[in-house]
């Protein structure tokens, strides 16, 4: 059975498709002036001075770490509900990811467990705006703060996004932003690093291209072990493209949350996980708790043959080998665990229809009712 409804996807008009077209016809294929435009676009969108694109969510994430000095030794403390690489982009840098754990309702960083996880080590705390929704950032901040920390935000699920009125992107020391397709803007792939510091701006921006600063006529020097981590201007032109409606991306999402929200309300044994009024809502997460808690694999099932992409949001990233090979042991973070078995991401994209809204609440209202398969009860 094919997904007919996936859970997250891009929204591309006529109007990305010209802009893209346009740049490839013009002078630059690889990095040129559009990614500066993007660039300024997006510092002004989200109220940061500086923005640098990147190739992908990742190699901002590893810029950021870079630019922050994470080096061998050091340590950062991140959250395990979230994707690989947010841990695995400091691996590269030869430095260790600690996993403190996370409010057992939302799965966004708790600032208690951080602080009980600082060591002579620690470098950088790093928060996941998971789902979209911003992390506890007063709280870690001023963590960051009486510590001497960096503050590097994960903020890959969450442009467009805004706590207390301001915009993510103007609160950490860095935020970190992806445009892979599923992401609250697209360029294929790509991401961004968003800054207030200058000096951290030109560290980024020479990590980006093999840690080279140019000179006079042919001069240039190399200062850092940088890589090839440009955006092309193909890309900018989309992301560009893009920006101009991430507003309207961003409404429709949190009115899709709102009508789930609506939808969903009073069943037993199911609780959405709550996002705030400033969300961008990258995803709709629903717990699956009491009667219906163990049934996630059966709910899951039934819902992919019927056509619907739900997904699992996310398997604690120190479960996986490459973690355990490191020493990562079952049971380091028992809230983050217990929210791992229990969760579900329903479809949410600026595209999906009322009607298909409908239908997968439907389908899920179904699978529900049904007696529990044999396999769940076990
Ligand atoms: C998507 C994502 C990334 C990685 O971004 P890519 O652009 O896919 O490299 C990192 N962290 C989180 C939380 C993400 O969702």
């Amino acid at each position: 059975m094919t997904t007919r409804i996936p859970y997250g996807r891009q929204s591309i008009d006529d109007s990305d498709v010209r802009a893209v077209s346009e740049a490839l016809s013009s002078d630059w294929l690889t990095q040129g002036p559009k990614v500066g435009e993007f660039e300024e676009a997006l510092a002004a969108c989200c109220g940061a001075r500086h923005a640098v694109a990147l190739s992908s969510g990742t190699a901002a994430l590893m810029a950021a770490y870079a630019a922050a000095g994470l080096k061998e030794g050091d340590e950062f403390i991140t959250s395990p509900i979230t994707f690989t690489s947010t841990a695995t982009a400091g691996l590269w840098l030869g430095a260790r990811p600690v996993f403190a754990d996370v409010d057992p309702k939302t799965g966004l960083l708790d600032p208690a467990s951080c602080e009980r996880s600082l060591t002579r080590r620690t470098k950088a705390l790093v928060p996941v705006d998971y789902a979209g929704h911003p992390a506890d950032l007063e709280a870690l901040r001023s963590l960051a703060k009486k510590k001497g920390l960096i503050l590097i935000e994960d903020a890959c699920h969450a442009l467009g996004a805004s706590l207390d009125s301001r915009r993510l992107g103007s609160i950490s020391d860095y935020t970190v932003f992806s445009f892979h397709p599923v992401k609250s803007i697209t360029t294929g792939e790509g991401g961004a690093v968003l800054t207030d510091d200058a000096r951290a701006f030109e560290r980024l921006s020479r990590f980006r291209t093999h840690g080279i600063s140019k000179g006079e006529d042919w001069e240039y020097s190399v200062l850092d072990m940088g890589l090839n981590y440009r955006l092309t201007d193909l890309q900018a032109a989309l992301g560009l493209s893009q920006l101009r409606r991430l507003d309207q991306f961003i409404s429709r999402r949190r009115e899709l949350a709102r009508r789930y929200d609506e939808a969903l309300r009073g069943w037993e044994g199911l609780e959405p996980v709550p996002g705030t009024p400033g969300s961008a809502w990258h995803l709709y997460v629903v717990r699956l708790t009491g009667p219906n808690a163990g049934r996630r694999r059966e709910v899951f099932r039934a819902l992919r043959e019927a056509g619907i992409g739900v997904q699992v949001h996310y398997i604690p990233v120190y479960r996986h080998p490459l973690y355990r090979k490191l020493g990562f042991k079952k049971g380091l973070c028992p809230n983050a665990e217990a929210f791992y078995e229990s969760i579900l991401s329903l479809p949410l994209y600026p595209g999906l229809t009322d009607s298909q809204q409908g239908e997968v609440v439907n389908l899920l209202r179904r699978v529900l009712a049904a007696a529990p398969a044999e396999e769940a009860r076990r």
